[in-house]
């Protein structure tokens, strides 16, 4: 409508509305459908979390908290941040915010000029470009090769660097690919910052729990660029909280400092009683978290078998997160039944949606067209009867 603003309509829809009213409309008719286009843990947030929130509210918890959040709350994360993660911050270079996805967009808007360069990192995250977009910033695609498990090298960031250049944005563990970036990848990544010290970074490490292999380092580990680097964590995934809506992000003061404004003019401080909740998550460690990691392992075990057991199916092996990526190009240019040509990504998901009534996201939503992301935050045999439905379905593609 042209009423609204330029800015909302530059703004892209997401691009899984139209696969989630045919997946309503399927279940309505009775269809069973599989549905793995989630991002969110299947699991409940573990008792002890929502123990704490129900003492929250006995004890009083209800007004507005501090912007940033509760004292207590920054300073467990502070802690939390100097035991597991080498990082040394005070209370006043952490925001917490409602999600991480919030500390995303503070920082974005906090950071970027109209007409300045983001680098992203591809396959990204879906909220990444538009928030961009939102800040008026230009968005640069790094895409990594399916051979380097879709991870960009320093060598292609460098490159995409131009005087313009404001942020680089990534997430190790990946959402969509589930790749992990290496010490060393991360050290090449450093170097580069060091040599362009106008140029930030936002590592958004809220899938660093659900990790299988190898260590989890953060980018502002290495000292000489970490006032460039924004470090945007939270609770969604590790503790299985998606709907408490609590993230966080740790920066130099001035960073932080204009976050907590851009915050204070738009939401306040996050929910008093799920900044109670997140607090007794930190108290609590990650044993919970560790728990669900072993039940996402063996689903990622399970599914990547069925996979390749998938042919045309091209699928690294994910390192963290929990989704599977495969490159799905070699059914492209292929007939359904109905005689309809699967000419892309999107395609064949409505096709699987229909045929399979499996629900998964397009790669296009990620910046990667070749590509399909199937979550494996479902029960085992969920995962086990969706894919051989797809393989069967994909049988019909001649
Ligand atoms: N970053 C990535 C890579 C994600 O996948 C998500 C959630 O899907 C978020 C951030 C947002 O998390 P939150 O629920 O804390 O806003």
């Amino acid at each position: 409508a042209t009423f609204l603003s330029d800015r909302i309509s530059a703004l892209q829809e997401s691009q899984t509305i139209a696969m989630a009213k045919k997946s309503r409309e399927l279940a309505a008719q009775g269809h069973n459908v599989i549905n793995l286009s989630f991002g969110e843990p299947d699991f409940q947030t573990p008792q002890y979390i929502k123990d704490a929130a129900k003492r929250a509210l006995d004890e009083g918890y209800t007004k507005y908290t501090p912007v940033p959040g509760y004292v207590e709350l920054r300073q467990a994360i502070a802690d939390k941040l100097r035991r597991e993660n080498r990082l040394e911050y005070q209370c006043e270079n952490i925001v917490v915010s409602t999600g991480a996805k919030q500390a995303l967009a503070n920082a974005v808007m906090s950071m970027v000029n109209p007409g300045e360069e983001v680098i992203v990192l591809a396959p990204y995250w879906v909220s990444y470009e538009e928030m961009v977009r939102l800040a008026e910033g230009v968005s640069v695609r790094v895409m990594g090769s399916l051979e380097n498990d879709y991870k960009a090298t320093a060598a292609q960031i460098e490159e995409a660097i131009t005087p313009r250049t404001k942020l680089i944005m990534y997430s190790s563990p990946c959402n969509p690919t589930g790749a992990v970036f290496s010490r060393e990848e991360l050290a090449d990544i450093a170097a580069v910052l060091a040599r362009h010290p106008q140029v930030f970074a936002i590592a958004d490490e809220i899938y660093e729990y659900i990790n299988f292999e190898g260590e989890h380092v953060s980018l502002a580990e290495f000292d000489e660029i970490k006032d460039q680097v924004i470090t945007v964590n939270g609770f969604s995934k590790g503790y299985a909280m998606t709907g408490w809506r609590v993230g966080y992000l740790a920066a130099r003061k001035e960073i932080a400092g204009a976050c907590e404004k851009m915050q204070s003019q738009i939401t306040s401080g996050t929910c008093s009683i799920a900044q109670r909740a997140a607090l007794a998550a930190l108290e609590g460690g990650r044993s919970s978290a560790d728990e669900m990691v072993t039940a996402y392992h063996r689903r990622r075990d399970l599914v990547l078998k069925l996979v390749k057991e998938i042919p045309g199916f091209k699928t690294p092996t994910p390192a963290g997160a929990f989704y599977v990526f495969p490159d799905v190009s070699a059914y492209f240019g292929k007939k359904a039944p109905q005689g309809e040509t699967i000419e892309n990504a999107t395609d064949l998901a409505m096709f699987l949606l229909n045929d399979a009534h499996v629900a998964a996201v397009t790669g296009e939503a990620f910046g990667a067209p070749n590509c399909m992301r199937f979550s494996t935050a479902a029960a085992d045999e969920k995962l086990r009867e969706a894919f051989i439905r797809i393989k069967d379905s994909l049988e019909k593609l001649v």
